[in-house]
C-alpha cells in the first residue's frame, strides 16, 4: 500500500482518486473546493487541510488540476517544497506542453522525479478506471507512476521525454477536433444532396472516409452506435473542453513554427460554437451549427 497525495478532486480526480482507494493505496486529498473534498471523503480519502500537508510523506503525488497556471503555482508552492526525495510526480491535468517542461525541469532541479501523465477518456473513464494514460518522463520516472496510473486506466503508454505525454494528448485532439467537425459538414452535405444519413453511414463507414468521430461516435442521433447524440448532445466530451485543446494545439504549432490550417479551422468553429452557448454541450453537437450556418450562410 502506497501513501499517495492527489491534489484537484473535479470531475476527473474525484473518480481517480476513489480508484486508488479501492486498490487498497492511503490517498490524502486536497481540493480549493469543499464540495470536492466532501465526496473525497465519501469515497474514503482522507482529508488534508492544504496541499503541502497532503505532500508531506507520501510515495507518490497526483495532480488533476484545470490548466497550466494551476499547475505551476502547485507544484512551486506546495509540492516540489514538500514532496520526499524518492516520491513520483504525476500530473495529469491537460496543459500547454511549454508549462508541463519548465514544471518538470524545477522538479529535477530539486533531485524529484516526475512525469507528465494527461488522459484520454471522459468523467465515465475517471470513474470507471478506464482512462488512457500518454505519459512524458524519463524511463525511471515512467517505471515508478505506471503501477499507480494503472489503478486509474486501461492503458499506460510510455511516449517519450518530459512534455510528451501532453504533446501526444493535443495532437491527437487536434485530429478529433478536426474529423468530428469535417464528419459533421459532411453529413450536413450529405442530407442537403439527398441522401438518407443512415444509407450514407453504412457506405462511409465501410469506404475510405471512414473516422472514429463517425463509427465510434456518429454525431447524427439513431445512427450508428449509442453515443451522445442519442441524448441530445448531453454528457460525452463537453465543447468548451475540445475548444481548450485545441488552443493548446494552436499555441503548441504556433511555437513549434508548424502550419496546422485544419486545426487553426476547428479552433474557430469550436470557438463560435462555445460563442453560441455551447459550451456544456456535447463536441459533436456542433453538427447542429453548421446545419444552421448553412440555412443562414451570411451569419458569423
Ligand atoms: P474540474 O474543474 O472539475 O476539476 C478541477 C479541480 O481542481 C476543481 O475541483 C478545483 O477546485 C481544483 N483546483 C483548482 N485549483 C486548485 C488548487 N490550487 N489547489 C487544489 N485544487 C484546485 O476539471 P476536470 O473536468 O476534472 O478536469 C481536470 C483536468 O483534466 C483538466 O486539465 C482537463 O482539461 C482534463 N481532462 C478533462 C476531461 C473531462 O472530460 N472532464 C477529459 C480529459 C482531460
Amino acid at each position: 500500500m502506497a501513501r499517495i497525495a492527489f491534489i484537484g478532486l473535479g470531475n476527473m480526480g474525484g473518480g481517480m482518486a476513489a480508484n486508488l482507494v479501492k486498490a487498497g493505496h492511503e490517498v490524502a486529498a486536497f481540493d480549493l473546493s469543499p464540495q470536492a473534498l466532501d465526496r473525497a471523503k465519501a469515497n474514503g480519502c482522507t482529508l488534508a487541510a492544504d496541499a503541502a500537508e497532503a505532500v508531506k510523506g507520501a510515495d507518490s503525488v497526483v495532480t488533476m488540476l484545470p490548466a497550466g497556471k494551476h499547475v505551476a503555482a502547485v507544484y512551486a508552492d506546495s509540492v516540489i517544497p514538500n514532496a520526499s526525495k524518492d516520491a513520483i510526480l504525476m500530473d495529469c491535468s491537460t496543459i500547454d506542453v511549454a508549462t508541463a517542461r519548465a514544471v518538470e525541469a524545477q522538479a529535477a532541479d530539486a533531485g524529484l522525479a516526475m512525469v507528465d501523465a494527461p488522459v484520454s477518456g471522459g468523467i465515465a473513464a475517471a470513474d470507471a478506471g478506464t482512462l488512457t494514460f500518454m505519459v512524458g518522463g524519463s524511463k525511471d520516472g515512467f517505471a515508478k507512476a505506471q503501477p499507480i496510473l494503472e489503478k486509474m486506466g486501461k492503458a499506460v503508454i510510455h511516449a517519450g521525454d518530459a512534455g510528451a505525454g501532453q504533446a501526444a494528448k493535443i495532437c491527437n485532439n487536434m485530429l478529433l477536433g478536426a474529423t468530428m467537425a469535417a464528419t459533421c459538414e459532411t453529413f450536413a452535405l450529405a442530407e442537403k444532396l439527398g441522401l438518407d444519413p443512415q444509407v450514407f453511414y453504412d457506405i462511409s463507414s465501410k469506404a475510405s472516409g471512414q473516422s472514429w468521430s463517425m463509427t465510434s461516435y456518429c454525431p447524427v442521433p439513431g445512427v450508428g452506435p449509442e453515443t451522445p447524440a442519442d441524448r441530445d448532445y448531453e454528457g460525452g466530451f463537453a465543447a468548451a473542453l475540445m475548444l481548450k485543446d485545441l488552443k493548446l494545439a494552436m499555441e503548441a504549432a504556433q511555437a513549434a513554427g508548424a502550419y496546422t490550417p485544419m486545426g487553426g479551422e476547428a479552433e474557430e468553429l469550436y470557438q463560435r460554437f462555445v460563442d453560441r452557448g455551447g459550451a456544456g454541450k456535447d463536441f459533436s453537437a456542433i453538427i447542429k451549427m453548421i446545419d444552421d450556418t448553412w440555412k443562414a450562410p451570411d451569419e458569423g
